[in-house]
């Protein structure tokens, strides 16, 4: 088969003009027992690229979280008593139809969050890869351990929590959504999903897809909304059994607190100051490459992004020169030009936060060797460019704070234990990254290393039956294969006695 022809800026804007054009006349609303349906307040969701309106969208209340918690309620029993195989089957027809609206919901992402098409176009296959790969994993989500004793079988089984809320951010939402949603449906619950508010678009378009697939109506329920609104109201609601969270390690800890009342369980994937570790004996190549890649990519707006660049003093002023001209040579532009690699940042308050780290950088004292100011980009949107700081110290605010953009903090070190010392001085603990050609110094370090996720000689490639997740403040528990299933199942022990063993006679 030949491999059809990537689109263009035109073609991209073409398709996105019609998609526009209905979001426009009919807004979003919530999606609710498989219904739309809207509030009588709205916000307006904008372009990060021109900050034009491109939709109304209904604004959630904790009543509309009520109807949306009893539907997924109502709609738990019939659901996890579905054939595994039948479940299997639709979750595939999900991903069949992600992929075929594959190019809308990448145009439309682009539009959203001012992520670049060369990014979003993959991001929306591995959107249907992960209900893929959930899919196949439904037939053994219930499988446990058979644990004999000489007189009692002992036989484990795994079985959906119920009805849970997911709330994810608005860097990648897609993606993230579906990372969520479709091991919570594979292992039998049901969900409702409260889109971050900067980017509710593909989830509308998401849920819409499920139900043309099949899915019945109450197993996916989509509330937009504020957090403080109708975040909360979902994580205090009584039907709802758990929550998988995605967002800042601040709104972590709010919801543990508001979860507290209805004793919900949690999952968290927060925030990240995450280090990349580059030895002199490293392939400086290919650890260029890769620290290059892994900030300045999807705009830095990842949690997984190394935003410091640990490096070994004795090679530092050449690589971070060579850096440095790789960092003034990325392409900032419009998003769905596919040779964008750098588009503008989500929100102009995301904006206000970013522009605000280039006078924090440079009252603590360090070198702006790269960008540090905002850039006059098409359409007049928030676009910075991709900037660089260096001689930089673990105390300083840009080597400790997340600023989630495509900015980057060199820090020097002098010895392995002083790189471990500085990779670990962070509140955050979600990945590393360490380049060298040394496999033991890798081990080792890897080993010291507080995080959930560690790289060696690698950027984040991701394998999705590995354990994702963080230590410290960038989260509690883990998503991924089986893992998914721990937190959106509960494991039952069945116990049988073989035949008549003693039984203690209290009362004879
Ligand atoms: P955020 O915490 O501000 O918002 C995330 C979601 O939480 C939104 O839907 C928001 O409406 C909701 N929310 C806010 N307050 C709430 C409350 N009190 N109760 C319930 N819900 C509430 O995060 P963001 O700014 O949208 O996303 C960026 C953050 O997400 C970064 O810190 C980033 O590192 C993190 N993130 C982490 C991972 C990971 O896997 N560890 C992945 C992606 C993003």
């Amino acid at each position: 088969m030949t491999k059809s022809k990537s689109p263009s800026i035109a073609d991209n804007s073409v398709r996105l003009e019609k998609l526009l054009t209905t979001l426009k006349r009919d807004g979003i609303g919530h999606t609710i027992n498989g219904q739309r349906v809207d509030s009588p307040a709205t916000f307006d969701t904008t372009s990060p690229v021109d900050k034009s309106v491109i939709a109304k969208v209904a604004r959630g209340t904790a009543s509309d979280i009520d109807k949306a918690a009893k539907a997924a309620a109502a709609a738990f029993k019939p659901w996890a008593a579905w054939a595994p195989e039948k479940r299997r089957a639709l979750l595939h027809k999900i991903a069949d139809a992600i992929e075929a609206r594959a190019d809308d919901l990448a145009v439309l992402e682009c539009w959203d969050t001012g992520q670049a098409y060369r990014f979003m176009s993959k991001a929306a296959v591995r959107a249907a890869e992960n209900f893929r790969f959930f899919a196949d994993r439904v037939p053994d989500a219930r499988n446990g351990q058979s644990l004999p004793t000489s007189d009692h079988w002992n036989v484990t089984t795994r079985v959906p929590i119920g009805p849970v809320g997911v709330i994810t951010p608005w860097n990648t939402p897609l993606m993230l959504s579906t990372w969520k949603i479709a091991p919570a449906l594979a292992a039998g619950c049901t969900v409702v999903h409260k889109p971050a508010e900067w980017s509710p678009v593909t989830a509308d378009l998401l849920v819409q897809i499920c139900h043309e697939a099949g899915l019945p109506p109450g197993v996916l329920n989509t509330v937009h909304g504020f957090g403080e609104d109708a975040g909360k109201a979902l994580t205090e609601h009584p039907a709802i059994k758990a929550i998988g969270f995605v967002g800042e390690s601040s709104t972590g800890s709010a919801i543990m607190k508001q979860g507290a009342d209805t004793l919900k369980r949690v999952h968290f994937e927060l925030g990240g100051k995450n280090p990349v570790i580059v030895f002199a004996d490293a392939d400086l190549d290919r650890a260029l490459d890769a620290v290059v890649f892994m900030i300045y990519s999807l705009n830095g707006e990842r949690c997984t992004s190394s935003s410091r660049l640990l490096i070994d003093e004795k090679i530092a002023p050449e690589f971070t020169a060579r850096l440095a001209e790789r960092v003034n040579k990325l392409k900032v532009g419009h998003p769905l030009d596919p040779a964008t690699e750098v588009g503008p940042l989500i929100h102009e308050r995301h904006y206000g936060k970013l522009c605000s780290y280039f006078d924090i950088a440079k009252k603590d004292g360090a070198t702006i060797a790269a960008g540090g100011k905002s850039h006059d980009g098409p359409g007049g949107g928030y676009y910075v460019t991709p900037t660089l700081f260096t001689s930089a110290t673990t105390s300083m605010r840009i080597a400790q704070e997340e600023i989630f953009g495509p900015v980057l903090t060199v820090i020097p070190f002098k010895s392995e234990a002083d790189a471990v010392e500085i990779a670990n001085s962070v509140q955050y603990g979600l990945t590393g990254y360490v380049w060298t050609s040394d496999m033991g110094r890798a081990l080792r370090v890897a080993d010291q290393l507080e995080a959930g996720m560690i790289w060696l000689n690698s950027e984040n490639v991701r394998h999705l039956p590995t354990p994702f997740g963080g230590t410290k403040a960038s989260g509690i528990g883990r998503d991924g294969g089986d893992y998914s299933f721990d937190f959106y199942m509960e494991t039952k022990n069945i116990c049988l006695a073989k035949g008549t063993h003693s039984i203690p006679k209290l009362g004879a």
